[in-house]
């Protein structure tokens, strides 16, 4: 299995070449290769690697540019190739949210820790975005059987406690998962125990 997924943007042919054999020794996969940022835009969207190394100094549309779409449409970590070292560049690529930069001529003893260090970062962030995703739904859940539970605590005059145990126990005996049930008493308003609702 490859280590990773990698997109070469490069005008020369020469350099993206080079970095290809680079990435390829290292074991990772070559996506796939452009030579502009509009093609680099367009083969983001179809190959969707895991990383893109991108030239700035590229005609027509540069690659902080091009980074800057490419974040903005598939949250695709960029990893910048410059020639210049200047500021005015990394200004620039602090607001297109790249995730590191290398200055030209990169060798492989620079490019392979760089594009790990970029991977696991990315796959951090993407952890990261999971278990917030995760979080959010829980206290969607929680929400619902809140609501389940007042519902009940109305309709069968019970407390708190007695109807959050009730709920539990119908869930236990039915093996169903108390957001389900939460879902179905919000929707009709009321419940009764005797029924069984389908799974
Ligand atoms: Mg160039």
């Amino acid at each position: 299995m490859s280590k990773g997924r990698i997109m070469v943007v490069d005008d020369e042919s020469i350099l993206r070449m080079d970095l290809k054999e680079m990435l390829s020794e290292a074991g990772y996969e070559i996506a796939a290769e452009a030579n502009t940022g509009e093609l680099a835009i367009e083969m983001a969207a179809l190959h969707q690697p895991d990383l893109i190394l991108m030239d700035v100094k590229m005609p027509k549309m540069n690659g902080i540019k091009a980074s800057r779409i490419i974040e903005k449409s598939f949250n695709i970590p960029v990893l910048l190739l410059t020639a210049y070292s200047q500021t005015e560049d990394v200004e620039d690529a602090k607001k297109a949210g790249i995730v590191g930069y290398l200055v030209k001529p990169v060798t492989e003893q620079q490019l392979i820790p760089a594009v790990e260090i970029a991977l696991a970062q990315s796959q951090k962030v993407k952890r990261l975005l999971k278990d917030m995703r995760k979080l959010e739904e829980k206290i969607e859940e929680r929400k619902l059987i809140e609501k389940a539970k007042g519902i009940i605590m109305e309709t069968h005059h019970l407390n708190e406690e007695s109807a959050y145990q009730k709920l539990r126990s119908y869930c236990m005996n039915h093996r169903i998962v108390m957001k389900q049930l939460a879902q179905y008493i919000i929707t009709h308003q009321s419940f009764d125990f005797s029924v069984k609702i389908s799974s």
